[in-house]
Formats: C-alpha cells, structure tokens, sequence
C-alpha cells in the first residue's frame, strides 16, 4: 500500500468526469487500497480516485470508529430533504464551507468482489460523505454548492502552498 499526494483545486483531473471501471481486478483493488492509505494520511472521512490522480469511479469511504469501505461505479439513486452542513475537502485543505446537503441518501455501486450493493442513509456523516464522494467521480466540488463566496471559511493563515481559488 502507498500513500499518493492529493491532488488540489485546479488539478484538471478533480473536473473531469471520471471513467467507469469496467473490470474489476488486481490494480483496482490496489487502487482502493492506496486510496483508503492516502485517506487515513490527510485525516480525511472519504476519498474519491481523481484526488490521487486516477480519473475512475471509485469512492472509499471511512468514517471515525468504523471499517473503511469502497464503492465502484456508484451512483445517488436517491436523495430527499434539504439540510444545512459545514463542509470540508481533502483537495481544498485549509477551508470549511457550508452546503446544502440531502437528509436521506441511497447509492448504488459494486463492491470490491463486483456485487452491487445499495447504501442507505439518513441525516448523518456517511449521507454527507456519500454525496460528496460520488460528486467527486462526477467533477464536482463542495465549493460549487455554496450559495455564496461569504459560505466559504479559511481555516489556517496562508501556508507555503496556498491554492488560488477559481
Ligand atoms: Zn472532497
């Protein structure tokens, strides 16, 4: 297992709509597994391929206290309600937004043996992560979602790296 650089806001790669994974073999379950590595390093909840440079839809999940899982090829089939949330991302290190997310969420994907499978959930951090996640194989940013630039918080002072926003 490796741990790959996170790519950032401006990287082409986080706004292309990444491929579908048509066969899932081998390198795929190595992708997850540097995925799920790269992950636990930044301290993040969720990751998606393109932030390690991989256009494939391919999310990890791994939330505080619980097994960390993947979803291939997933997609929201399912979302109701309107809720308020502070958002951040691994590829916009330094800021917290605040979005409108869903209350109930249900995706569908294949899991690492090619089963599907259909996660459910409901007001909580694996919801919000859901759609995150699979917004991401989509090209889609949480800072997309902010109603306006006021949504937006920086964190920390300037580092040594700081990311232009667009
Ligand atoms: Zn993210």
């Amino acid at each position: 297992m490796t741990v790959r650089p996170i790519r950032y806001l401006g990287d082409p790669v986080l706004r292309k709509p990444a491929r579908k994974v048509s066969r899932i073999d081998d390198s795929i379950r190595r992708l997850i597994e540097d995925m799920t590595e790269s992950m636990y390093a930044a301290h993040g909840v969720g990751i998606a391929a393109p932030q390690i440079g991989v256009p494939l839809r391919v999310v990890v999940i791994g939330l505080p206290d619980e097994p960390p899982f993947a979803l291939i090829n997933p997609e929201v089939i399912k979302r109701e309600g309107e809720r308020r949330l502070d958002e951040g991302c691994l590829s916009v290190p330094g800021y917290r937004g605040h979005v409108t997310r869903s209350v109930f969420v249900t995706v569908k994907a294949l899991n690492e043996q090619g089963r599907e499978i259909r996660v459910r959930s409901e007001d909580d951090l694996l919801a919000q992560a859901l759609e995150h996640e699979v917004d991401h194989v989509n090209g889609t940013l949480y800072v997309d979602h902010l109603d306006a630039k006021t949504d937006l918080v920086k964190l920390v002072p300037a580092g040594a790296r700081e990311e232009d926003d667009e």
